[in-house]
């Protein structure tokens, strides 16, 4: 009887994240277009900017099925997917159970748009799609170096994020074309709220 893998998440019938191999899954379909130079994006590291994929990306649509299924962040669901020669690494959704129960310290303290993170436990960084996928690579002895990451739901990463993406050796961030009106609260064309709906 084989162990129970965790995490194990099984997409279209392939199990992904394995501790003991990986398993490629999909073809490579590079569909990225440039990055948007005019996008402000609140933060990104020197030197570094975010590529983009269609809706139709094996990668993004794997991070948006995720996302939907095991976000524990109602308003804002995403996941992100870590990926290197065409082998998914690690997979991981945001959120936790706090804001269940407590309301969202950000809130409670009036916090900015992408501020204060730490300062709740449920947002704090270790929670965030990015964090958390590479936090299951990393438990499965997966080596992220050189690897990409593959984040739906957001239109940018967060310092901590970053942080966290650069000691582990990504080497490109992909989003969703048009995240940032798709996923910013301040776009007037946002589908937050009906992200999986529209
Ligand atoms: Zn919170
Ligand atoms: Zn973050």
């Amino acid at each position: 009887m084989p162990r129970a893998l965790s995490p194990h998440y099984t997409h279209q019938g392939i199990v992904v994240a394995t501790p003991v191999a990986t398993i490629p899954i999909a073809p490579t379909i590079k569909t990225f277009m440039p990055n948007t130079p005019n996008i402000a994006y609140p933060y990104v590291p020197e030197g570094k900017k975010f590529l983009y994929v269609g809706e139709t990306h094996p990668y993004i649509i794997m991070a948006k099925a995720f996302a939907r299924f095991q976000s524990l962040d109602a308003v804002m669901p995403g996941a992100a997917v870590v990926v290197k020669d065409d082998v998914v690494l690690g997979i991981g959704a945001n959120g936790s159970g706090y804001h269940k129960k407590q309301p969202c310290q950000r809130v409670v303290l009036g916090c900015t748009s992408g501020e204060g993170y730490d300062l709740c436990e449920g947002c704090h960084p270790k929670n965030h799609s990015e964090a958390k996928a590479l936090a299951t690579a990393t438990a499965n002895k997966h080596d992220t170096n050189g690897a990409d990451l593959y984040l739906w739901g957001h239109w940018w990463c967060c310092r901590s994020c970053w942080d966290v993406m650069l000691a582990a050796g990504i080497r490109d961030v992909y989003l969703l074309e048009h995240s940032e009106m798709l996923f910013n609260k301040e776009h007037p064309d946002n589908i937050v709220g009906k992200q999986f709906t529209s």
